[in-house]
């Protein structure tokens, strides 16, 4: 059932660490409706029948959906392969932002290939029209976004999907984090980069539209 498993998605990104107890939202596209958890309740006692409906045109069908559900709506209503989508709060993915580092640069084999490059959105203010438009436009041709002092979103075909791309982007975070405190990032070469992004099909993951030129390969100075 379709509640049962975006209440479980909402609950495994709590316990993981991804979302504080009253933050984050998941959602499902189903037809001309999505579901999605629902706003105020903790995250980590969502049930299936907290679960809200609302239609792609914006009308509350059932329940209280999260306060950010216009973000998933225009993501949707943008990007028709889009089946289901993760926003979290991961500490490292929002200290990177905070700091105004994107996770453009190449510094992991399954990060380049399963998430690409995932650009900064400017900050715009949570749960309103503009970050939800701001961020469509960056999803249209990105899958991962990282919303700027905020937050991350993933985008997928499949929840499961969806939830695992925010898992690989939060430990790439981490990891970036750790090599830029050290002081010495080893990024991939374009050439590395290309063959990296070929193996999308070998993961059984949809071709994208972009390449190596779409990546950073200097880190900005401090
Ligand atoms: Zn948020």
């Amino acid at each position: 059932m379709i509640e049962g498993i975006i209440a479980e998605a909402i609950v495994q990104l709590y316990r993981r660490g991804l979302i504080t107890l009253s933050e984050g939202n998941v959602s499902v596209r189903k037809d001309d409706r999505i579901f999605i958890t629902p706003g105020g309740l903790r995250k980590d006692r969502v049930r299936p029948e907290d679960v809200a409906e609302v239609g792609l045109n914006g009308k509350v069908l059932r329940g209280k959906p999260s306060s950010e559900y216009r973000l998933h709506l225009e993501i949707y209503r943008a990007r028709e392969d889009v089946e289901a989508i993760v926003h979290a709060h991961p500490s490292f993915a929002i200290s990177l932002s905070v700091a105004g580092i994107s996770l453009e640069y190449p510094i992991l084999a399954e990060a380049i290939t399963i998430l690409g490059p995932v650009p900064i959105v400017p900050f715009e203010l949570p749960s309103t029209e503009e970050l939800a438009r701001h961020a469509a436009e960056v999803a249209s041709h990105r899958d991962c976004l990282l919303l700027e002092n905020h937050g991350a979103v993933t985008t997928a075909g499949s929840i499961d999907l969806a939830l695992a791309m925010m898992e690989t982007l939060e430990h790439t975070a981490e990891v970036f984090w750790r090599a830029l405190l050290i002081g010495r990032v080893k990024l991939f070469e374009r050439e590395e980069v290309s063959k990296l992004l070929a193996l999308r099909r070998s993961y059984g993951l949809p071709p994208r539209d972009w390449g190596p030129e779409d990546f950073l390969y200097s880190i900005p100075e401090y």
